[in-house]
């Protein structure tokens, strides 16, 4: 597509800044920066008192305005932002409710919004610096070039002291591209620095050196022999810590080794290297089978065709739907298109991505969220300049600057990961990748083995195709699924307390530790806040309107509907027992941690969950301490269900089943299901069989039971119901409107002040709310909600709910600013806490 470009004559750019102001702003373009500012190009701009980094997103029809203020340098010399991202920004803007500047910000590499330190260097004795070559130059590009050779090498920030900032970065471009000067990046922070990790191998010609040495070293130095043992095992160069890990040598072994000569190290850097250290890897060479043949048969013609359509590829989990998506992204290839690969954070492990490499080699580019600001930017510029083809990355990577979009894949598409929760805009990158999609003409292919109830239904509706995996790849059994019901365990016990585990579970723990099996005790999500659930029967009090859990909040024993505001006292006795065991207290890892201790002396169990986690990357390393042996039990919360790949787990136990059923969001029935189901599919293995026990005060629900017989048709036909019944997605539209400040009573005003200009506007949407939110407080924050809920069938885009809120925001505007309060806009929230 041609870069539209700005006409010669044109004097004045309209720009937009990452800043919450809805609309451009117009300046004045200096004659110097005529041919360099394109739409889509960075520029530095005054703003206020300070100098912004913005977007030229195109030029006024005409100006009024007298005095604008100048454009004061161009950063590059190519947008960065092509036509088509453009669009796709606006529409996020439109959609999400930010402006085009913070929608823009979002898709570039961060190291391209923050200043960035670049150091700038003469090229001497270039043959295009030749006198008629400085002659064609402007004055300032022939000031720069003097000031340099006088100069030398030096930093773009202290060129600028000395000579101005004026179309500084604009000049320097030029200069670049025709060969005077050599700009390079090096970002400020001293974390940019390429981070290195140490590779242990055999020396190349280790067979001949070790059977030999093997023998004498097992006598003389075991520790060294286990090291060697552990490489020949592994067959490839492993990282240093983990080799100590494995075989619980010391730093002194290894050297002692390398003296030897029968080792060798090699450093790499990490992510971008230690990823392009994988690409030799030879493919698997893989024929499909029926089923896999047939899904591929439906995607080919559309890619062909270069036609928009959404599939969404069913199949439990080892269906083979990643051999499916390799196929695809091949044919896309073959056609001269690129692809984009979106998974979930959590699964963006070395494994996935070893997997694509070897088939796609250096044409893969990885974003990864773990990767440094520079590394990222490295891929960044990779995939812009085209030496990259196929994108792997979590959610922002449905930004990836590919050109010639031909396919995206959106794997484990229910996932909330895929949504931004914490920052604008506030996007669902399932969502987003339809939409460029559709206005790429490509194909988008999403998978899962449990979609969410949205995705389903528009199959059914026929927005979506369906394709079917029914079969796993190598037949594995599905694992034996058991309920257990614990009231009747609680009985049984004749304790007040409820027990941590019943006693089939504890059975089976002894047995499997016995047979020196593992074990995986999955502790559901505990709630966020308290409810009123009666310990005698199971009774949860709900919201008659949104079939929500209700919350108990301490201040006044009341119990809420954050999503309708409807609240009543809490009751004293059970009202289907008249119990007065009522109040319900969450159990936490570490308690079960305790009971498993003190049931099992000598157990040796390990600890998954956000505390043992916060460290960067000590989630691996207690996956693969686990695999390795170590443990007996890895207990925690769902973080646990995505590490089911053991061969030695025989057991998985989910302690609480029902908590994330309890949590007060219309989602939690389906999580829960999505959870259970993902336990229950993974546990076992062809050779050892599995077993899963769930334990639940509710042994009768339906989603139990679903997840027990591994049936998500009949799960959703359930779901759906519901949902439409209470105009939940996908049949309403709900926007979250959330309030944050210090001030109690002014959060309250202003989430009642932003209600009664919703409700001048109210017309074919309901306001639920303002109510407290079910977390009240966040770090010394008050926390108040506004729910509102659209029927899809009467504002189908939900275009009059968007311009009703976006209204709201700007009468709104001034006001919160001063009361200080935060107001944030959540559009199709994933999750309302
Ligand atoms: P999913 O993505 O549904 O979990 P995968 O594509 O990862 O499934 O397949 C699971 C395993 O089966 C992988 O190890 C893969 O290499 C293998 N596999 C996939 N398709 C086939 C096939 N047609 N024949 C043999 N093995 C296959
Ligand atoms: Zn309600
Ligand atoms: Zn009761």
């Amino acid at each position: 597509m041609e870069q539209p470009v700005l006409e010669k004559s044109v004097e004045y750019v309209n720009v937009v800044f990452p800043l919450p102001i809805r609309h451009a702003f117009t300046y004045l373009l200096p004659a110097e920066l005529h041919a360099s500012a394109k739409i889509g190009c960075r520029v530095i701009a005054p703003f206020g008192a300070r100098r912004l980094t913005g977007f030229i997103v195109g030029s006024p029809d005409e100006t009024h305005l007298s005095d604008l203020k100048e454009i004061q340098d161009v950063l590059d010399p190519e947008p960065v932002f092509s036509p088509e991202m453009l669009r796709l920004a606006e529409w996020v803007s439109g959609y999400y409710l930010c402006s085009l500047g913070e929608a823009l910000k979002a898709m570039l590499p961060a190291a391209l919004v923050q200043a960035s330190r670049q150091y700038v260097e003469l090229i001497r004795d270039h043959p295009r610096q030749t006198a008629a070559g400085i002659e064609a130059m402007s004055s300032r590009q022939a000031q720069i070039l003097r000031y340099l050779e006088k100069a030398g090498k030096m930093s773009v920030s202290h060129l600028k002291t000395r000579i101005g900032a004026r179309s500084l970065v604009c000049s320097l471009n030029k200069l670049e591209v025709d060969g005077f000067v050599q700009v390079r990046q090096s970002l400020t922070s001293r974390s940019e620095k390429p981070r290195v990790e140490l590779y242990v191998a055999l020396s190349p010609n280790h067979e001949l050196a070790c059977t030999d040495a093997l023998t004498t070293l097992e006598r003389k130095a075991p520790k060294q022999a286990a090291c060697v043992q552990c490489l020949r095992e592994l067959g490839r160069p492993v990282l240093q810590k983990e080799l100590l890990r494995r075989s619980g040598a010391s730093l002194q072994t290894l050297k002692s080794l390398r003296e030897k000569g029968l080792v060798t190290f090699t450093e790499k850097k990490i992510f971008r290297d230690y990823y392009d250290f994988m690409h030799d890897v030879e493919p698997e060479v893989i024929e499909l089978n029926e089923e896999q043949r047939a899904a591929l048969e439906e995607i080919e013609p559309v890619l062909h065709d270069h036609q928009f359509e959404t599939f969404l590829l069913f199949g439990v989990t080892g269906s083979g739907k990643t051999q499916v998506y390799i196929e695809a992204i091949k044919k896309t290839l073959a056609m001269g298109k690129d692809a984009i690969v979106l998974v979930p954070e959590i699964s963006l492990t070395p494994q996935t991505v070893r997997r694509f490499r070897s088939h796609f080699k250096d044409k893969v580019a990885v974003l990864h969220s773990a990767m440094s600001d520079g590394e990222r930017l490295d891929s960044w510029r990779k995939i812009k300049d085209g030496r990259a083809r196929v994108v792997i990355g979590p959610r922002s990577a449905v930004f990836a600057p590919l050109r010639n979009i031909g396919l995206i894949v959106v794997d484990e598409e229910h996932e909330a990961s895929y949504k931004q929760t914490d920052s604008v805009p506030r996007y669902n990158a399932r969502d987003v990748a339809i939409v460029r999609a559709k206005s790429a003409n490509a194909v988008v292919v999403l998978g899962s083995a449990t979609p969410s109830a949205e995705s389903f239904y528009n199959t059914q509706v026929k927005k979506f195709r369906l394709l079917e995996l029914q079969r796993r790849v190598n037949d594995v059994a599905l694992p034996e699924v058991r309920i257990l019901d614990m009231l009747k365990e609680k009985r049984l016990s004749g304790k007040r307390e409820e027990p941590v585990f019943s006693r089939l579970l504890a059975k089976k723990i002894a047995e499997k530790v016995e047979r020196n099996e593992q074990i995986i005790l999955l502790l559901n999500r505990r709630g966020f806040s308290s409810y009123i659930k009666c310990h005698d029967c199971g009774h949860v009090e709900e919201c008659e309107h949104c079939n929500i859990t209700l919350t108990y909040h301490l201040h006044g024993r009341r119990l809420r509907c954050h999503y309708c505001g409807f609240s009543k006292r809490a009751p004293e006795v059970c009202a289907a027992c008249a119990s007065a065991d009522i109040l319900f207290r969450g159990l936490g890892t570490q308690k079960v941690e305790e009971a498993l201790q003190s049931r099992f002396p000598g157990l040796r169990t390990v600890r998954m969950d956000l505390d043992t986690t916060s460290q960067k990357r000590s989630h691996d390393r207690i996956l693969q301490d686990f695999g390795d042996g170590k443990f007996d039990v890895l207990l925690g919360t769902q973080m646990v269900a995505k590490g089911l790949d053991f061969s030695r787990v025989t057991l998985v136990g989910v302690i609480n089943a029902d908590i994330g059923m309890l949590v007060p969001d219309f989602r939690s029935t389906e999580r829960t299901f999505q959870l259970l189901t993902q336990v229950a599919g993974r546990a076992g293995r062809k050779d050892l069989t599995g077993e899963v026990i769930i334990q639940t005060y509710t042994p009768d629900s339906f989603c139990l039971h679903c997840a027990q017989t591994h049936d998500f048709i009949r799960f959703f036909a359930g779901e759906i119901l519901e949902r439409r019944e209470l105009l939940y997605p996908p049949f309403g539209r709900l926007v979250c409107i959330h309030f944050r400040g210090e001030d109690e009573q002014e959060v309250r005003r202003a989430a009642a002040g932003f209600a009664t200009i919703l409700k001048s506007r109210q017309g074919s949407f309901q306001i639920l709310g303002p109510t407290p939110s079910p977390i009240e407080r966040i770090q010394n924050k008050y926390r108040y909600q506004i729910l509102l809920k659209a029927d899809k069938s009467r504002d189908a885009g939900g275009k009059k709910i968007r311009q009703a809120v976006e209204q709201a925001q700007e009468r709104f505007g001034q006001e919160s600013r001063r009361s200080g309060v935060r107001v944030t806009v959540d559009v199709d929230p994933i999750s309302i806490i």
